[in-house]
């Protein structure tokens, strides 16, 4: 069935994907974002669709337009660029939720939340389950981004108890693929950018921390299917790749594919830096009849190859 569909985030790399994927199925988009870490490069090549409409816009305020379905991803990722302004990062998250669930109220339209692992903490259950509460600092460097991400779930469980929206949760865990920033520390991009340049691989800590990586074609397809669930499946679910890599044997993947000569160097772990984590996925697969389909070489492989062109075009030698 043809939608016109809510994308917020819609500029950055996920929403990006998720823009690119909902127009091939044949609806039209309306992509809202702020451009603060998104760019309209990431949709220069969906300006000419028909079904495409970018509009320029703050989730902190009302939004008053209609659609048939919001996906709500309206929120900075990474550390640097969440903790540059921690007080726009909790609003974004919590004010942001609250004007799409408004949103979604008064047109009585699905509505579907990008919560993250990072709900879990440093967690002290391995794999997390959706059933773990998680182990936050409420006061850390972190807490704007997890904390606001924690009450958004908040939110969207009370307008389904007390609206009842049809409102799902999904819990995203680390995810890479082509449109990442390439400055923006997350580990991939940054390995990924060293490695092509020649420059040393920064390791934090010992390298024996634990992540396990998504590749995004994989993710969008998972959000696709939590949203066409019926109103009883609300979540939290888990979506990520459940291989699990230490940062030391994503560094040798990557020098690898990249035949880079570069060399690892230890540097000082960041605060807060979780030590392990690895979704339990058994939810998705039950609920979504889900499961990652890209191993972590190939989704690598089609990484390099973005940031090879990126740098192409946006460094010149
Ligand atoms: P991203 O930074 O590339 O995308 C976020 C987008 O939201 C950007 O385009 C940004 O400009 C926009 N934005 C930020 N504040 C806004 C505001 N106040 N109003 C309107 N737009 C605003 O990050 P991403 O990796 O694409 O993440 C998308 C969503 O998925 C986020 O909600 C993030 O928390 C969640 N998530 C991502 C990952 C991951 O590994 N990439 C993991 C867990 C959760
Ligand atoms: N809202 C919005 N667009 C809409 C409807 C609501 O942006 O079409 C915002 C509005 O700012 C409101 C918030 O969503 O404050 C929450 O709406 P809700 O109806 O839940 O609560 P209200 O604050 O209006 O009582
Ligand atoms: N990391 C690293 N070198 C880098 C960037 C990150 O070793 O150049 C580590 C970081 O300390 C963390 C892991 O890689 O242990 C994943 O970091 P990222 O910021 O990508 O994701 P998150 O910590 O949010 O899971």
């Amino acid at each position: 069935m043809h939608k016109r569909i809510l994308v917020t985030g819609g500029a950055g790399f996920l929403g990006s994907h998720l823009c690119e994927r909902l127009l091939e199925a044949g609806h039209d988009v309306l992509c809202v974002d702020n451009f603060f870490t998104g760019t309209r490069r990431n949709v220069t090549h969906l300006l000419d669709h028909k079904a495409f409409e970018l509009l320029r816009h703050d989730v902190t305020f009302p939004l008053y337009v209609e659609v048939d379905e919001i996906y709500n991803l309206a929120c900075p990722a990474s550390p640097i660029h969440y903790q540059f302004d921690p007080v726009q990062t909790t609003k974004t998250s919590v004010i942001g939720a609250i004007n799409m669930l408004g949103l979604a109220k008064r047109l009585k339209v699905k509505f579907l939340q990008a919560s993250t692992s990072e709900v879990y903490g440093d967690p002290s259950v391995h794999p997390q389950p959706e059933e773990y509460w998680g182990n936050v600092n409420p006061i850390g460097l972190r807490s704007c981004y997890d904390e606001g991400k924690r009450c958004a779930e908040t939110l969207v469980i009370d307008y389904v108890r007390q609206h009842k929206l049809s409102a799902k949760i999904v819990r995203i865990f680390n995810t890479y693929g082509p449109r990442m920033h390439p400055n923006d520390g997350r580990v991939v991009s940054n390995f990924i950018m060293q490695a092509l340049k020649g420059e040393e691989i920064t390791i934090f800590g010992d390298g024996a921390q634990t992540r396990s990586f998504c590749y995004v074609d994989d993710l969008i397809e998972a959000m696709i299917r939590m949203m066409a669930t019926g109103p009883e499946t609300v979540g939290p679910i888990n979506i990520g790749n459940p291989n699990e890599f230490t940062m030391l044997q994503l560094a040798e993947q990557v020098i690898e594919l990249t035949g880079s000569r570069s060399r690892v160097t230890f540097r000082p772990l960041p605060s807060d830096d979780p030590r392990q984590r690895k979704p339990d996925i058994a939810k998705a697969n039950e609920i979504l009849d889900w499961r990652p389909t890209i191993q972590l070489r190939e989704g690598l492989g089609k990484t390099i190859a973005y940031f090879e062109n990126y740098l192409r075009n946006n460094e010149p030698s």
